[in-house]
């Protein structure tokens, strides 16, 4: 008899209205007591699992206050020595280890695999004391009092691997006293009634080292032994040349990634040990859409007829998407059919258990989903017959400059006539508490376009008088008609759509609302000109600098559609921008800058998939800056400051001008750039936006000075390290004026040498 189980690797946690992050807020601002954070918590948790109760098993322990490798980490006793030892409380060290508080800053946060997921880098050392220190995994699972439920904890290697804080230390080196913690909290579970336990190891999809495997092999033939059923858990892609070592591992249960990588089911098939269990993961987990059941039978039942048994599952947790469609009364009713989050992903679980076992009367849910499927196939918003032929027109050249960088330097330099470490700013300036009232009065209707405009550009006009008075060389508008630097575009090109509640977290308490993607992206009409135009007009004879999101990013931040490669998709927001930024140039525009904070986010996990990926995110670049004369001066800017993976790539998009992020260390991000040898202008951020402190001439100054030690004055700009929307305009001017004076020093010295 075929047994097909159902199950879930772990359920969105911020709630359906994001009540944990009104409770974890107001918690922070002493609203409400720990007693009472918990008890929405509780009741969180239970939703979940009332949400989840048609499956045969579902997660325990994926839940979290703020991240589930924090969760890890006080799990283990990894807790940084400086909030280890104060005597605050359990959970108040918790949130200062996330946070930081007025004693101690908070640990360093970086991105879950390639997601947009954020999670607390553990902080491990000689000095840490590896103990159970957190009762929160068998808490909740006795809570959730079910056989079903199954606890889910991060593995001993994915979570050594993602403690790298420092480069030269070999954290595999904590192995051996990490796995006894592993076993006790396992015969802890099994002690309390856990028939299995997931075990998340994604770092099966990234290239293993030779330590690696074996820290896989000796950590599973410790887990294995200690107390419940391990279900070994992979996801985020494929596992390549892991798979063999994969299933060799002696546990009980095995999860593959079957969306990113449906050729391996095959071979898993093949090399899964006798008497062990697959689970595949059969719906997307990190995006949005309806699955085609079809082509999910087709993948599931030869393995059922080989192996009889199998469990089905979402390809990883559906953290990644939002809880449900419920309440989208906004959507188009056509565009929402074909979306699934959360809630429906399970209801598609369902309907594929009842479709592979035959379940009386359930033909027509094939039926009816193959409908979906061809209704969106058929739509005429999803493939744009002129579009198609716009891409198809594209040539080599139209994918790179005119003349060499070399020459637009002169022509640029002849028409824009910059004085020597020309000053500018990244684009926004204080997006202040009244910018956001007019824009909230003005979304309610309380306010008509025309209303909310001219306020606008009373904005604009006096972002421009200030930077006026402040000295800058080269002007920006402000953006102040932007709420989002995706979502601003994304509403005005066809293709994009919006979700009123579609929530994902993006860490902690932040949460983010993507945009959807779902049909051939083109602009139906001008986006910025006439903000930059009037923006030109104001600022007379000073040079203002068009702002634009590049294309890699507008699809980074985005779900984006399954049905096209992502390189098309990019290409065809390149084409849309490559004619805004034609306009902008027609309108007088000398200067435009397209942002790209997201290209190194969107590198593949494995090494070998990187060069593609760079390829085509360079390429849909180029589109849109190619078509300009030589004397229009193309900026970008990235908001990181690690560039040694992608510096050629960075070097290929022949910007004019780079401006970078500098917090991690302004040396080592210049020295990649020196060794390199990039060969184009640059603008190291010389002061750090992220905190309100005023940077003082001579820090600023000395910032500069070091710069030149690396790049030559007749290619460095002077700029902030990125937008300045978050901070408040006392702070902002100050410490701008502070930079033009720093920039006037140096000038003065410069002169002096020549
Ligand atoms: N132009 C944008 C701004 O200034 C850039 C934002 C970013 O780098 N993320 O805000
Ligand atoms: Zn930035």
């Amino acid at each position: 008899m075929n047994s097909i189980k159902i199950h879930n690797l772990g359920y969105p946690r911020i709630g359906k209205n994001r009540e944990l992050k009104k409770a974890v807020e107001a918690y922070w601002k002493a609203e409400s007591t720990e007693a009472e954070l918990q008890e929405v918590a509780s009741q969180l948790r239970q939703a979940q699992w009332q949400a989840q109760s048609q499956l045969d098993y579902m997660p325990v322990n994926d839940f979290s206050l703020y991240d589930q490798m924090l969760d890890m980490s006080f799990l283990l006793g990894v807790v940084p020595e400086r909030i280890r030892d104060s005597s605050s409380t359990e959970l108040e060290k918790y949130f200062a280890t996330a946070r930081g508080n007025s004693c101690s800053c908070a640990s360093e946060m970086t991105k879950w695999f390639n997601t947009n997921y954020h999670y607390i880098v553990p902080e491990i050392s000689d000095a840490t004391e590896f103990k159970i220190s957190s009762t929160k995994i068998f808490d909740e699972f006795r809570q959730a009092s079910t056989s079903k439920a199954r606890p889910v904890i991060i593995g001993p290697v994915t979570y050594l691997a993602l403690s790298a804080t420092e480069k030269d230390v070999d954290y595999l080196k904590y192995l051996s006293q990490i796995l006894p913690v592993y076993v006790e909290i396992l015969s802890r579970l099994a002690d309390s009634g856990a028939e299995w336990v997931q075990i998340d190891e994604p770092i099966f999809s990234l290239d293993l080292s030779v330590e690696q495997r074996q820290a896989l092999i000796e950590t599973y033939e410790k887990l294995s032994v200690a107390g419940p059923k391990v279900l070994l858990v992979n996801y985020f892609g494929e596992l390549g040349e892991n798979l063999e070592l994969f299933f060799s591992l002696p546990v009980h249960g095995f999860h593959i990634d079957a969306v990113e990588a449906p050729a391996e089911v095959g071979k898993a098939v093949d090399f899964l040990p006798q008497g062990a269990i697959l689970s595949l993961g059969v719906l997307d987990g990190k995006n949005i859409w309806r699955s085609d059941y079809r082509q999910i039978l087709d993948l599931v039942k030869p393995v059922v007829d080989v192996l009889g048994t199998v469990w089905l599952a979402p390809s990883c947790s559906l953290l990644h998407v939002p809880h449900s469609l419920e309440g989208e009364s906004k959507l188009d009713s056509e565009i929402k059919s074909w979306l699934a989050f959360a809630d429906e992903k399970l209801q598609e679980l369902c309907d594929i258990k009842d479709l592979l076992t035959n379940k009386l009367g359930c033909d027509h849910i094939l039926f009816d989903n193959q409908q979906v499927i061809k209704s969106k196939q058929i739509h005429e918003k999803v493939v744009v017959e002129r579009v198609r032929r716009e891409q198809q027109k594209l040539q080599r050249q139209d994918f790179e400059r005119q003349a060499s960088f070399e020459e637009r330097q002169k022509s640029q330099q002849l028409k824009l006539q910059l004085p020597l470490l020309p000053t500018t700013t990244i684009g926004s300036f204080p997006q202040t508490k009244e910018i956001r009232q007019n824009r909230a009065a003005f979304k309610k209707g309380k306010k008509t376009y025309e209303q909310y405009e001219a306020f606008l550009k009373q904005e604009v006009c006096s972002v421009i008088e200030q930077q006026i008075e402040i000295g800058l060389d080269i002007l920006v508008h402000g953006e102040p008609e932007r709420n989002d630097m995706v979502e601003y575009f994304g509403e005005q090109l066809e293709g994009f759509t919006f979700t009123a509640n579609g929530w994902v977290q993006s860490y902690g308490s932040r949460c983010v609302k993507p945009p959807i993607i779902f049909g051939d992206v083109w602009r139906p009409e001008p986006m910025t000109v006439k903000w930059s135009q009037l923006a030109q007009e104001i600022a007379g004879d000073k040079p203002m600098k068009g702002m634009l999101t590049g294309p890699v990013t507008m699809l980074k931040w985005s779900f984006v559609r399954n049905d096209i490669s992502l390189s098309d998709v990019a290409q065809q927001i390149g084409l849309a921008l490559r004619q805004e930024i034609l306009d902008l140039e027609s309108a007088g525009i000398e200067i435009i800058q397209v942002d790209e904070p997201a290209i190194r986010e969107g590198l593949p996990l494995k090494n070998d998939q990187k060069d593609n990926y760079l390829d085509w995110a360079v390429d849909a670049f180029k589109l849109s800056t190619s078509g300009v004369n030589d004397s229009t001066q193309i900026h970008t800017h990235m908001c990181y400051s690690d560039f040694n993976e992608i510096i050629e790539a960075v070097a290929a998009l022949d910007a004019d001008v780079i401006s970078v992020e500098t917090s991690r260390s302004q040396q080592a991000l210049l020295n990649v750039f020196k060794e390199f040898r990039y060969p184009n202008e640059i603008g190291p951020g010389v002061y750090d936006i992220h905190s309100p402190r005023i940077p003082s001439v001579e820090e600023i100054k000395a910032s500069i000075e070091a710069a030149l030690n690396y790049v030559d004055a007749e290619r460095l700009w002077v700029n902030p390290d990125c937008g300045l929307k978050t901070r408040a305009w006392p702070e902002t001017k100050a410490a701008l004026l502070n930079m033009i004076e720093a920039t006037q020093k140096v000038r003065e010295e410069l002169k002096v040498l020549v």
